[in-house]
């Protein structure tokens, strides 16, 4: 039956390789190479991470296995972006400390010096850092390095292995290959995210004004305006700020985000990647916040801009771009509100510009959309 192992020697080799004292992780993942080319095992039966033989899943981007830990870290860290716009992890087993980057302007990608030495061979690191212009395995023009072998259509593999691991819940779009790219379009709806895109290379400088639309009062709007205006890539919507003085309630704001972003959405079953941001900035209501879930179909995640140990404040997003789960803890409105309920009254106007506190969600956007290069005084 599905539920009782079937032990075959060499499992039982494994195991007792596992029970034996703790071995450094190191070793076992120099185990791969040995594996295959002595004992001639697939690789797709190894894990790639790890030189785990308990091979859960498919790495979706190289040939070889993937066990269950690290199917777990890799689908939380996948698309975690580090302040410099690269990836915080490497793209092979997600970990790693001292990370090689890949030099291609359109690429973020970045590879451990283990993984790299272990699957492509030793000394390939050291090698790589004393490259001027390296290009990494999913860049480079062939696809095989030692024992990496970057799978045929990888990007169709990473979207099945999203869809298929993170369960029920939001769609995942194929990323999509830097020569396809285009810019963004945005709507922007009461708060503006222009300064923020601008600062992540997502649009230029005095850009063709068509790539970001902002309304603050949509009353009148109809889903012929929003259809004439669009398509859209990215709709983005906010409540205003605590202090900041609005005609309407609270719910209003995030009632009309959801009507509009209903007009802005591509049909059904259409492969475009498309996306969607709301961000509270507490001023909804338990009930209101509630609805936003119901209505958005998603859980919020509370984003907190801290100084010292005091948080100075905190935003709630509902978003569909990937990663924005793994990196942020989700809070209920009454636990982020009474987080903040000591500093709140002594509160001075928050420091940072909500839209501000949310910049860093949007850089995995950069697997879909063109961005142009940014200074490194740009980044905010
Ligand atoms: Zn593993
Ligand atoms: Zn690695
Ligand atoms: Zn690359």
């Amino acid at each position: 039956g599905a539920g009782s192992p079937v032990l075959e020697p060499e499992t039982v080799l494994l195991s007792s390789s596992e029970l034996s004292p703790p071995a450094s992780p190191g070793p076992r993942r120099e185990l791969i190479a040995y594996e295959v080319k002595v004992n001639q095992r697939d690789i797709e039966d190894i894990c790639l991470c790890c030189g785990s033989l308990q091979v859960y899943t498919q790495h979706p981007l190289f040939e070889g296995g993937m066990c269950a830990p690290c199917k777990d870290k890799f689908l939380d860290r996948l698309l975690l972006y580090d302040d410099d716009g690269y990836q915080s992890y490497c793209s092979i087993c997600c970990s790693g400390d001292t990370l090689l980057i890949c030099e291609n302007p359109d690429c973020t990608r970045c590879y451990c010096f283990e993984c790299v030495d272990t699957l492509v061979g030793p000394g390939t690191s050291g090698r790589v850092q004393a490259m001027s212009n390296w290009v990494c395995f999913l860049c480079l023009p062939f696809p095989r390095s030692g024992l990496l072998q970057r799978r045929r259509k990888w990007r169709g593999w990473l979207k099945a292995f999203c869809d298929r691991e993170s369960g029920a819940g939001l769609e995942t779009y194929k990323t999509v290959p830097e020569w396809k790219r285009q810019p963004v379009r945005v709507l922007t709806l009461f708060g503006d995210i222009r300064d923020e895109l601008t600062s992540l290379g997502f649009l230029e400088n005095g850009s063709d004004p068509g790539r970001l639309k902002h309304l603050d009062d949509v009353t009148d709007v109809v889903r012929r305006d929003v259809e004439g205006w669009g398509p859209f890539d990215l709709v983005y919507g906010s409540t205003p700020p605590i202090g900041h003085a609005c005609a309407r309630p609270p719910a209003w704001y995030l009632l009309q985000f959801h009507r509009i972003l209903q007009y802005a959405r591509p049909r059904p079953a259409c492969p475009r990647p498309f996306f969607w941001a709301f961000v509270d900035n507490l001023v909804l209501t338990q009930e209101d916040h509630a609805t936003a879930t119901r209505f958005l179909e998603t859980d919020p995640v509370t984003i907190q801009d801290v100084c010292g140990r005091t948080v100075q404040n905190a935003v709630h997003l509902w978003s569909n771009i990937p990663a924005v789960k793994s990196r942020h803890s989700a809070l209920g409105s009454q636990e982020a509100r009474s987080l903040l309920a000591q500093d709140w009254q002594r509160m001075k106007p928050p420091t940072q510009r909500p839209a501000k506190m949310v910049k860093n969600c949007f850089l995995p956007l950069r697997e879909y959309f063109k961005y142009f290069s940014t200074g490194p005084t740009s980044s905010l």
